[in-house]
This record gives C-alpha cells, structure tokens and sequence, in this order.
C-alpha cells in the first residue's frame, strides 16, 4: 500500500480544533488497513510568528515541498495585527501558494440533503447541488503589472491594476477542468467576457482551440462571467465544472459557496503543475474559512469543511476516491441523522461540539463497513 505523506498545518484559532478531526480521521482509515499516512506537523501564520518570527520557517517550507499534500487549517487573529507587514499570518499562506506553484484552485459547492432546507435559496434549487468551480490562482489582474497609484498633474490620482493572462497560463487551467469534468459529469462551462475584454477574447479562444484539440468528448459550453453569477442563483444545477480567471473565480465562487449554507461546511484545494516524472502535483487542501477567532477554543467550529479537504486530498493526491467517496458519505449520514454543529443548527435546537461532530463521522465511517 503507498505511503502518503501528509503535512498538517494547523495554524491559528480554529485551525488546530478542526486539523485535530482529522487526525481521528487519519487513524481511523490506518487502523482499518485503509491507507497509510505519514504524519508531520508544522507551524504557519501567527503560531509560526511566536515560534519564528516569520509566518511559516524555512523547515517547514521543506517539509511542504516534500510532501504529497498539505492540508491547511487557517491564519490570523487579532494577536497579530500589529506584526510587520511581511510576516502577517496571510503572509505564510500566500508563500506556500507561491513556492508550491498552486495555479489551480478547486472550489466544490456540494448540497447535502439534509441542509437543503439550510440554504437561502428555495431547496429544489439547492437539493443535491454538486457544482466545482474551477479559478486560476497565479495570474490575471491580481498580479498583473504595473499595479499602481499614481500621482497626476492636477493632483488627482489614478489607481492602475493590468489584467493579463498569456495562452499558457489559460491552458494550464482549462486543462484541470477538462481533466476533472472527465471525471464528474463530463461538462465545462468557461465563464469570462469576451464581450468587452481582451484577456476573455484570448480566453475563448484558446479554450475553444484546446477543446477542438484534446477534449472533443468533453461538453464545452461559454458562458459571459456576469451571467454565469446569475445563473449560479437562479439554477445551479445546470453547472458541472466552471473554469474562470483569478478575479471572476473569486467572485463565481464565494456565490457558489453561500448556495450551500454555512462557510464551515466548504472544503478547498489548491494544485500545482503535474511533475512529468511522478505524474503527481503539489496540493495544499484548506477549509474555505478563516480562523474564527469568536469561537475559537469553544469547541463549537464544525470541522466539516476542514475533513471535507481531506476528502478532497485522498481524492486527487492520493488516489483514493473510494476513501473518499466513503468519508463524503459518512458525512452525509452524519447530517442525515440530524447530527449539527451550532453554525448549521436551527434556531434553538440542540448542538453537539467539534469534538462530537468529528467523532460522529468516524462512527458513521464504522457503520458504513
Ligand atoms: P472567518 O471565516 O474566520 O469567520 C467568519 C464567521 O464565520 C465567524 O462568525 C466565524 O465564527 C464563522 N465561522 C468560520 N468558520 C467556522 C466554522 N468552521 N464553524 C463555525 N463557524 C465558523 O472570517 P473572518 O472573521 O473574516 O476572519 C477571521 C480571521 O481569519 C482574520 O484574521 C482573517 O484574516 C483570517 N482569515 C484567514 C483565512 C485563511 O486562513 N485562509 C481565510 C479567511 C480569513
């Protein structure tokens, strides 16, 4: 059985409640002769800062190279707003991003029955919803230049961010979304807009070229980024895998994520380029949340969004997507059988803890079989 090195970065606030779930999870799936997992823990944001004075060391930085997934727990806190500016607790985030290459950034929206009702949209919208946005994560106008505020002649200023994006980098992306629809139902909606800029015509283009090229069996479908946010509201369910920029990602995909109810419910992933040698990608996978300082150590975080990233890690690191076709189902069943953290519980109803709700999954993992 292949030996998967995970490395855990638990981080600040809620971040090590919920990492310490999944360790459950981990020894759950070891004990049962379902996987094998080399464990290291590392620092990053402002628990690194105390240790380091920096947000994430140079050793842990080797120790992510090295591993076959990262997952992340989350950074900040008040603690930290005075730190400088180069070692804020983002700081240790945006440094794993970069060093590790992660160009792709994967974004399920995924409605379990059971919070249908748990959704501000009517539930026949929402009800069994299994969209994956798909955002380009290195490039486009957040990193474009020159980036800048200047000073004009009459005094006034003007703010300058470029957006660009060459055929490459579109189709590094386009070929993640291709390559997972393959895998799902087998449709790519590419949402941009063409209609008024450069950078849309160009994407259009090449993902129209690319698809005449190497995905023919794929549906491809376009779709201009403005009416792909309504769409996203009106009908969802008409969506399989939607691949966009750095920028309408952003957007596309926090409205994608609010479909489904509460952010501790949203898992993420981020890869790299697939080495050609291994076949294998560098991956941090991470709960869409921050670290919650309001409820930090209160025991009420639900650790779902951060097991459901160690779902998404057994799937496309290691492998195991029948690991992690089982632990998405326990999670259902979880839910199914009323189980709720307070963040997705209704008004007045019993909750149970991030310990109870983490236990809860590894009993429904033994009750699957
Ligand atoms: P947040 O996601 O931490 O919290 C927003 C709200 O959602 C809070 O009321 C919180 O209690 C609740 N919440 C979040 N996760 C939850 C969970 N798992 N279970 C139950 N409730 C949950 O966002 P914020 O309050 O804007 O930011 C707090 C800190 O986190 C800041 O320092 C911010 O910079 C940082 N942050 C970090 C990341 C990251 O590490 N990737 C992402 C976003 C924000």
């Amino acid at each position: 059985m292949a030996n998967h090195k995970l490395l855990l970065l638990p981080g600040d606030g809620i971040g090590p409640e919920v990492t310490g779930q999944v360790e459950k999870i981990v020894s759950w799936f070891e004990k049962q002769g379902l996987g094998s997992f080399s464990l290291e823990r590392g620092l990053v944001g402002g628990a690194a800062y105390d240790a380091h004075k920096q947000a994430i060391s140079e050793g842990d930085m080797k120790l992510a190279q090295e591993a076959d997934a990262v997952l992340f727990g989350a950074v900040g806190g008040p603690k930290w707003a005075d730190v400088p500016y180069q070692h804020r607790p983002e700081a240790g985030l945006l440094r794993l991003r970069k060093d590790l290459g992660l160009f792709a950034n994967l974004r399920p929206a995924i409605c379990y029955p059971a919070l249908a009702s748990a959704s501000s949209l009517k539930p026949e919208v929402v009800e069994g919803l299994d969209i994956l946005i798909v955002r380009e994560l290195t490039g486009g106008v957040y990193f474009g230049e020159p980036k800048e505020i200047v000073t004009l002649e009459d005094g006034s200023k003007r703010g300058v961010d470029t957006q660009l994006y060459t055929t490459g980098e579109i189709e590094r992306i386009c070929a993640v979304a291709f390559e997972l629809a393959r895998t799902r139902r087998n449709k790519v909606s590419s949402a941009e807009k063409h209609n008024v800029m450069k950078t849309g015509v160009l994407w259009k283009q090449t993902v129209t070229a690319q698809h005449a090229r190497d995905y023919k069996d794929v549906e491809l479908e376009h779709v201009l980024a403005d009416n792909c946010a309504m769409q996203l509201v009106r009908w969802p369910k008409q969506y399989d895998v939607i691949v966009c920029d750095n920028l309408f990602g952003d957007i596309l995909s926090d409205v994608a994520a609010m479909l489904t109810g509460s952010l501790g419910m949203l898992p993420s992933a981020s890869l790299g380029a697939e080495d050609p040698a291994t076949g294998k990608r560098k991956a941090l996978y991470e709960p869409v949340h921050g670290s919650a300082p309001d409820i930090a150590g209160k025991g009420l975080a639900n650790p779902i969004a951060m097991i459901g990233s160690f779902a998404m890690a057994l799937r496309y690191s290691f492998g195991a997507g029948e690991a992690a076709d089982r632990l998405e189902g326990a999670i259902a069943d979880v839910l199914g059988a009323g189980t709720r953290t307070k963040d997705i519980a209704a008004p007045g109803a019993n909750a149970v803890s991030t310990t109870e709700m983490g236990d809860a999954i590894v009993k429904a993992l033994e009750a699957r079989g």
